[in-house]
């Protein structure tokens, strides 16, 4: 599943600080044991036979399941997972081919917080092979939980299509099952439905028959064994784009009329499932691929990987030649990147359980930056992995922190581990590892570990083991301690000595914490690599024990964690910061970013001066790579948020910040060269964001201008701008302009950009309006997937109107919340606040709804507003008094 993560500017106002005490900790190691299920062992599904009738119009589908299955042990009752069902008929009926006494009709017995159906019989069941026959009816949703519908606007009328969502635990809504990740079963998927529609599964259709009635009878081939989490079924009124790769056909489906928006996903399929042929060694194992695009958002994903049907909403898939930029161009290519990276890691070798998760998740987020890299070296985004490095680090210097690998018992907890740390961390520790073994050993265990649990279940060690057995290198205790225990260690730099051409490096490991200054540090063995500024050649050591002291060719700057695959922060002393500084144009970017990133952490932490980042601001030529001026943008973005409501000293920075932007943007300018690099295209949407942020008035001015100038001249918005523009015109808006694009969005036909003009509304800096959008928000005309979205849209410039605004209004913000998110939701749109009055209120809330287990999304909201008053109150005098000696 692709995570819809806090984006790493948010996360860059989550702080830090941190000690330095070297010492001895107990080796974590990993805790061998039976798989955790929340179902009795007794018995085990073999293949599900079932047949769904879906009733569109009225949200309900009936269900005929028959569920071929092994007893065990000798039991008088049958447990599996269900939720909100109504069973009409349940029998336990011989199977197999020899007949066993069976137990007949059951009494039921649902326990609806368990999620599960238990069935009672009267004599005891023998152990054998039984067939689990049910008729049932259940629901259809209007969030991506289970089976659910998702309206949508077209020329033609309004359209309904339905589609599935299971991850983590939703397969329980669509069929009685056993819905845990290790008990892996064929699925054998027939559905009647109209017979004008197309239906999707997992695999191809192998018989479509009309029936009475405008129907028709559609079964799928049997699927291969996987989890209940991965199946799909999607109905609507669908074109679909077909293109092969070998003897796999590969398929984008789309509403009716859009496949011409698919091309580019469509080419980027073949060319990424030609990659991972050969990269996991074994090839695609289905006949088929489809990508199923759908109109709507969910708060949560963006994309899911169901084996053979990977289901993604449409901002992330189709580019629309209207209003499509080339960060929606490489959005989509990561998009298919990454769930294609998850049909073998994810389906075809399946974490046992969802401690493990970040296996999938992980794993997928690394292949995707890496597949990226590889195929679009254009794209320049060998940067980017120090962004999501950043996303982790900032949020695993935090107490609410866990491990990568942690214990998960419930539904809720599973769903809240899909974080950036189970996302973030997991990626960057694994870039980490195979920049300690290498490449090539790297892939040869990745190889060795696919080919040995295919169709299987795995835990965290069974990788470590084949990439050890590959790379004929211990990397066991490395990887136990980034991803057993928690937090980020912090290197720092004690000393770098020169003599005969070489410089000697003394480093000491501690610990790096936003919130816990008197933390004993964890320990870890950190691989690091080290460089000196100007010399081709590398070195690299092992810090164990809390230190290394080791040899780097050459004399001058030197960069510690030279190339950034180390996941660890590196702290210079003063003299060596200045002198990274005077030569700080002359570092490769991806060591200018690593830098900047750490120098902002650590000055948030009180660590070195937090005007030392400002100092790094001013040496970055004009020219720099666009990446480094997007982050520098980021940064300014936050330090202006920080002086939120403190509109004196926020002048100053935003004149700071104006003045040091305009020229690059100026460089650059509104309309794109021919022939400028892919990252130019991405930095002027974000020099215009950032702009109009810091309320720079010629911006402002010229977007105005642009946007009224549109009707007379359609040239004056260009599609690559059309998005950036109307976010300035909004967030800037007036009554009159707000009316305006609201009824731009009444009229809107197109499903992509009328979800757009829905969020934009909710973006205005006008309090007034901001409070209009929230009313909208809980009216039927955004469509039931935007309303969550327009919250939260309201939430980043007025936290406490829209946290107060959903508490108020719960059950109705209730419903357009997917069910099992909502406990990461409300605390979420709190995050932003820098009130103290707020941090009670999100304690109250998580008191009064969320279980006591399922607390780590407000427990970490309230660290952030309580870190927001921190900056404000201890980091931004050293920011003003900077910008007052140097804007003189
Ligand atoms: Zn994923």
């Amino acid at each position: 599943m692709r995570r819809i993560l806090v984006s790493a500017i948010v996360l860059a106002l989550a702080g830090v600080s941190s000690t330095l005490v070297v010492h001895a900790d107990p080796q974590p190691t990993a805790i061998a044991g039976q798989t955790t299920t929340q179902l009795p062992r007794n018995v085990r599904p073999i293949e599900y036979f079932v047949t769904i009738t879906p009733d569109a119009a009225n949200l309900r589908f009936h269900g005929d399941v028959s569920i071929v299955l092994d007893v065990l042990q000798p039991t008088k009752a049958i447990t599996l997972n269900a939720i909100d069902m109504d069973f009409l008929k349940v029998e336990l009926q011989p199977g197999g081919t020899r007949v066993y006494p069976v137990g007949g009709k059951p009494k039921v017995q649902l326990d609806a917080e368990a999620q599960t159906a238990t069935f009672m019989f009267e004599q005891t069941i023998a152990p054998g092979s039984y067939r689990l026959v049910m008729e049932y009816t259940g629901k259809i949703g209007t969030q991506a939980n289970g089976l659910f519908a998702i309206d949508y606007d077209t020329r033609a009328g309004k359209k309904r299509a339905l589609y599935t969502q299971f991850e983590n635990s939703d397969a329980r809504r669509f069929i009685p099952c056993w819905d845990e990740p290790a008990y892996k079963a064929l699925f054998d998927l027939t559905v009647f439905v109209p017979d004008s529609q197309m239906a999707i599964s997992n695999m191809p259709v192998v018989q479509r028959e009309k029936m009475d009635g405008g129907l028709a009878r559609v079964r799928f081939a049997q699927s291969p064994k996987m989890s209940t989490y991965l199946l799909f079924f999607g109905l609507g009124d669908f074109d679909r784009a077909t293109t092969k790769l070998g003897n796999t056909e590969i398929g984008v489906v789309t509403q009716k009329g859009s496949s011409s928006q698919a091309a580019f996903a469509l080419d980027s399929a073949r060319d990424i499932l030609r990659e991972y042929n050969d990269y996991f060694g074994t090839p695609y194992p289905l006949p088929k691929l489809d990508n199923i695009a759908s109109p709507g958002s969910s708060q949560f994903f963006s994309a899911m990987e169901n084996w053979g049907a990977i289901y993604t909403f449409e901002y992330s898939l189709l580019l629309d030649p209207a209003i499509s930029t080339q960060a929606d161009k490489q959005r989509v290519f990561d998009d298919a990147a990454h769930e294609m990276a998850h049909q073998w890691f994810g389906d075809l070798v399946t974490m046992s359980w969802w401690d493990d998760l970040w296996l999938n998740e992980g794993f997928a987020s690394w292949m995707q930056g890496r597949t990226t890299e590889k195929l679009h070296p254009e794209w320049n985004s060998a940067l980017s992995a120090v962004n999501v490095r950043e996303r982790a680090m900032s949020r695993d210097a935090i107490v609410t922190t866990h491990p990568v690998v942690q214990h998960i018992e419930t539904v809720e907890q599973a769903n809240q581990a899909f974080d950036s740390i189970t996302y973030s961390k997991g990626e960057s520790v694994i870039r980490m590892l195979e920049g300690y073994v290498g490449a090539d050993a790297w892939r040869a265990g990745v190889r060795r570990y696919i080919k040995a649990h295919a169709h299987s279940n795995t835990v965290s060690d069974d990788l470590w083991r084949e990439v050890e057995a590959a790379a004929g290198k211990p990397i066991m205790q490395i990887a136990h301690e980034f991803t057993l225990q928690p937090g980020v260690p912090l290197i720092r730099v004690a000393s770098a000595t020169c003599s005969n051409g070489t410089t000697t490096l003394k480093l000491e490991q501690g610990e790096f914490t936003k919130d816990r200054p008197d933390k004993t540090p964890l320990s870890w063995h950190v691989p690091v690599i080290a460089q000196v500024v100007g010399n081709s050649q590398t070195a690299r050591t092992l810090v164990t024990d809390g230190r290394a002291t080791f040899d780097v060719p050459g004399c001058g700057v030197v960069v510690v964690n030279a190339g950034q695959s180390g996941y660890y922060r590196t702290l210079y002393s003063p003299q060596q910061f200045a002198v990274l500084k005077s030569d700080f144009a002359k570092l490769a970017p991806i060591d200018q970013l690593g830098v900047m990133n750490d120098v902002w952490a650590l000055g948030m932490a009180g660590l070195q001066p937090a005007s030392d980042y400002l100092d790094l601001a001013q040496a970055t030529p004009a020219d720099a790579d666009p990446q480094i001026w997007g982050d520098i943008a980021a940064s300014f973005d936050a330090l202006n948020s920080y002086y939120d409501g403190d509109s004196a000293r926020q002048s100053a920075l935003r004149a700071f910040a104006i003045a040091r932007l305009t020229p690059v943007f100026e460089r650059i300018g509104w309309l794109a060269k021919k022939g400028e690099p892919d990252p130019v295209k991405n930095l002027r949407n974000e020099l215009i964001d950032t702009l109009s942020a810091l309320d720079d008035p010629k911006v402002i001015a010229e977007a105005r201008r642009r946007h009224a100038a549109q009707s007379s001249d359609p040239s004056a918005v260009p599609a690559a701008l059309r998005k950036t523009i109307l976010r300035v015109v909004a967030r800037h808006a007036d009554a009159a302009t707000w009316d305006q694009l609201h009824a731009a969005a009444l009229a809107e036909k197109t499903p992509l950009i009328k979800d757009d003009l829905y969020e934009y509304l909710s973006t205005t800096e006008d309090a007034t309006l901001a409070q209009r959008a929230l009313d909208l928000s809980l009216t039927d005309e955004p469509g039931a997937t935007n309303s969550s979205a327009m919250i939260a849209n309201v939430s980043d410039l007025h936290p406490e109107l829209a946290f107060d605004f959903a508490v108020a209004h719960k059950a109705q913000v209730d419903a357009k919340v997917d069910s099992t998110s909502r406990s990461r939701y409300y605390p979420g749109l709190a995050g932003q606040s820098h009130d103290p009055a707020m941090i009670a209120k999100v304690k109250a809330f998580a008191e009064a709804y969320i279980a006591v287990g399922s607390r780590r999304a407000a427990d970490t909201a309230v660290s952030n507003i309580t870190y927001r008053i921190m900056i404000r109150n201890e980091r931004l005098p050293a920011i003003d008094a900077w910008l007052k000696h140097n804007m003189r």
